[in-house]
């Protein structure tokens, strides 16, 4: 295979960070080949690729990635070259509720991927022939109090399911390097938003329940501070880390963009008030404080001085025309 033809399975591509990625990676590769591999969960829609669906340098699987013997006859059937692997169950209040299917998933599921990449590609190659790239959280590193930020040598802190199970999982990513050289980078992403996100995270949530008229659940008094990346601006990173990142590193992915949950909050029934015609306030009299998330870390912020400074990427900063724009999407897609 040439230097600029690659098979990618990219996991999870029908879930909100996947379907942007996928749709990125067909678009601007047309020699590779984007094998999309998802189990279509309740937070995978193949309508979030519907406009690629027909590329041909697009494919679709639908699989679990905790089947090994089917992952390892994916890898041979697509011969599968690199893997972008972003399946996970990924919202923490779910996590609470039920730890095992996101240690099932996100820990062996993981193992699944690493395993027979392993088989598949055997050792002796160069960087340019495989890689494994692992999409992560900036919720491994636990929580920050009001000062400083997390850094790639921050130590692993998780306090959720969802965290443990993705810091497990950045752990056996690095023992497949370490153990099997097989050529891996991480990345650790704060919280994304934009289009096509799943109806239960914080910004649908918070649209929804105001074009219905109905409480906006802001958890505690809402001081929980987030920061806060467009989804665009992650899958490029993505495709800069995976085609210039050092093997064996990890990359943090932030936006410098901190906001209190309730700031946020009240930035969007703004915004909302005027895009739905309604008097001013009117949005924020729906916000209804509701008993803390279990465990709830107060603040997670990121330093990504490492990707910008090594490889030049750099955040859209433009929070107020991206959320908006974000917005937009949201209100048609509720049909509002
Ligand atoms: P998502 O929940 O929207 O999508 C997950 C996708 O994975 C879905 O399409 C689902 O069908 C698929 N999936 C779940 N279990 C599977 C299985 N067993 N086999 C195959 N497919 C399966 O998630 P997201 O928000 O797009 O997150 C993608 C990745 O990015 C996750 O690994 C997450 O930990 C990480 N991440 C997310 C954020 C964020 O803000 N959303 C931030 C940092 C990192």
């Amino acid at each position: 295979m040439s230097l600029n033809q690659k098979n990618i399975l990219v996991t999870g591509g029908a879930g909100f960070i996947g379907c942007h990625l996928v749709k990125h990676l067909v678009n601007k590769y047309p020699n590779y080949t984007i094998v999309n591999f998802d189990k279509l969960t309740y937070a995978g829609d193949l309508a979030n690729v519907a406009e690629i669906e027909l590329s041909s340098n697009y494919r679709f699987v639908k699989g679990d990635i905790c089947d090994y013997d089917f992952v390892l006859e994916t890898f041979r059937r697509y011969e599968i070259t690199d893997v972008m692997h972003l399946a996970a169950e990924s919202h923490v209040d779910r996590s609470i509720s039920n730890p095992f299917e996101f240690i099932q998933t996100n820990v062996m599921g993981t193992a699944c991927l690493l395993q027979a990449a392993s088989i598949s590609w055997g050792e002796g190659y160069s960087r340019e022939d495989h890689m494994f790239y692992h999409v992560s959280t900036d919720e491994v590193y636990g929580s920050l109090g009001a000062e400083g930020l997390f850094h790639e040598t921050t130590a692993y802190d998780p306090r959720s399911p969802y965290s443990a199970s993705k810091a497990s999982s950045d752990h056996l990513v690095r023992a497949y390097f370490h153990t099997y050289k097989l050529p891996v980078v991480i990345s650790n992403c704060s919280n994304n938003y934009g289009p096509n996100q799943y109806p239960e995270k914080l910004i649908p949530v918070v649209i929804k329940q105001i074009i219905d008229m109905r409480p906006i659940p802001v958890y505690g008094k809402g001081e929980n501070i987030r920061d806060w990346l467009f989804v665009q601006d992650h899958v490029e990173a993505i495709d800069l880390i995976f085609h210039k990142g050092q093997v064996g590193e990890t990359y943090n992915v932030g936006g410098h963009n901190e906001w209190q949950n309730i700031e946020l909050v009240h930035k969007m029934c703004a915004i909302l008030d005027k895009k739905l015609e309604r008097k001013q306030g009117e949005s924020a009299s729906l916000i209804s404080y509701v008993t803390d998330r279990k465990g709830h870390d107060l603040r997670y912020a990121i330093d990504s001085t490492k990707l910008q400074a090594e490889l030049g990427w750099k955040p859209s900063m433009q929070f107020d025309e991206k959320l908006e724009m974000t917005i937009d999407w949201y209100l048609n897609y509720f049909n509002a």
